[in-house]
């Protein structure tokens, strides 16, 4: 047998090993068991905005972070250069520089990273002024001993380590657009709060409509997952939240187990869409923990989003079907390389990059119709 077995044949190793152990008692049935980590089918999945915006260059994020990651390079660094592209491009307004700002026209950026075999982790949360978060996110991971900074400290440490404050993240488009939405929802600066949510929800919609937001990107990130040939699994979150937010809001896209979960030995989710929803579920981590009791990546997300329907009961958040109201989409990778997308409704669309190089493919679903 060469260095590398597959993954059937390590499990029948291993469970040829534990069962004469179990049977004679002793070790002396049993040769020696030798761990070696199964074969995996290199890709990078990531949301479909990791295989739309290029910021003016020639790849998009799936492809730079494939090539790096079969270049040799470390999985982990390999997905923060190709979300760095989707962070710096001001055309995608959920993600870094030109992500849409909170309430009071401040753009507050969330990441958090994960790295498989070293078992390490970052994040940063409601950042103000640094273009790629998923970098200081990193610089978390490698240089402190938290896993997650928030506000001014995150801002402080961001500058310690190097990087470029700015002080302000908008774009004449993404201060346009919040202008147009502070006109439209506080023409008299306060409304009572009823009306005033009501008015929101009026003035998303209409945004929507008239083509001033992408009804994405109400919310909106980009999460990128990958394994390399060696099975090394990573994975990224970076995302400016849920555009007009209360400014100080965190959403679930810097939460380990919500925004993102990598298992080194399993496989590696990670989400966009309604946080709350996923908050509130932990379901990266569920996902993730699914995959570890032996389902398929799509097997694993379809039952999470089962249990995210199961926990919506209130009714400010259910449509006319008594279905949730809003979207949230998965993507999931295993230790072998299987990968699927799934979203909670159909009509959704996530990136891969593999040998046969980027591509969007169909997200399965849990609900038919919209939110
Ligand atoms: N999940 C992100 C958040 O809630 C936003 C998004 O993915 O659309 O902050």
């Amino acid at each position: 047998m060469g260095s590398r077995i597959n993954r059937r044949g390590f499990v029948r190793a291993g469970t040829a090993a534990s069962v004469s152990l179990a049977i004679g008692g002793k070790a002396e049935a049993a040769a020696p068991q030798v761990m070696q980590r199964s074969a995996a089918t290199p890709v990078v999945v990531s949301s479909d905005n990791g295989n739309v915006y290029r910021n003016g260059g020639s790849q998009t994020a799936v492809e730079k972070s494939f090539q790096m990651m079969m270049g040799g390079s470390d999985v982990l660094d390999a997905l923060v250069a190709g979300v760095n592209i989707v962070e710096l491009d001001p055309l995608d307004t959920s993600v870094g520089y030109g992500g849409l700002p909170n309430a009071d026209g401040v753009v507050q950026l969330d990441s958090s990273v994960m790295h498989g075999p070293k078992k390490r982790a970052g994040g940063v949360a409601a950042l103000e002024g640094v273009r790629t978060p998923s970098l200081v996110a990193k610089a978390v991971l490698e240089q402190t001993d938290h896993h997650l900074l928030v506000g001014e400290g995150a801002q402080r440490f961001a500058r310690n380590m190097g990087f470029a404050i700015e002080p302000d993240l908008n774009t004449e488009r993404s201060r346009g657009r919040w202008l147009e939405w502070k006109r439209r929802t506080d023409p008299l600066h306060y409304l009572d709060p009823k009306s005033r949510s009501d008015a929101e929800c009026r003035v998303r919609a209409e945004m929507v409509a008239e083509g001033l937001m992408d009804g994405r990107h109400q919310y909106g990130t980009i999460n990128c997952d990958g394994v390399n040939a060696k099975g090394e699994i990573c994975g990224v979150t970076t995302t400016s939240g849920l555009a007009w937010k209360i400014p100080g809001r965190v959403g679930d896209s810097p939460i380990l187990g919500a925004g993102l979960y990598v298992n080194g030995e399993v496989g590696a989710a990670g989400s966009t869409g309604r946080g709350e929803a996923n908050l509130f579920s932990l379901a990266s981590y569920q996902i993730v923990e699914n995959m570890r009791l032996g389902m398929h990546p799509k097997d694993a997300a379809i039952d999470v989003c089962r249990r995210i329907q199961k926990n919506t009961i209130e009714k400010r958040l259910l449509n006319d079907g008594g279905h949730p109201n809003f979207g949230l989409e998965f993507y999931v990778i295993n230790a072998r390389g299987q990968y699927a997308g799934v979203s909670l409704y159909e009509g959704q669309r996530f990136a891969v990059c593999t040998e046969q190089g980027a591509r969007l493919e169909p997200m399965e679903s849990l609900l038919s119709g919209k939110p």
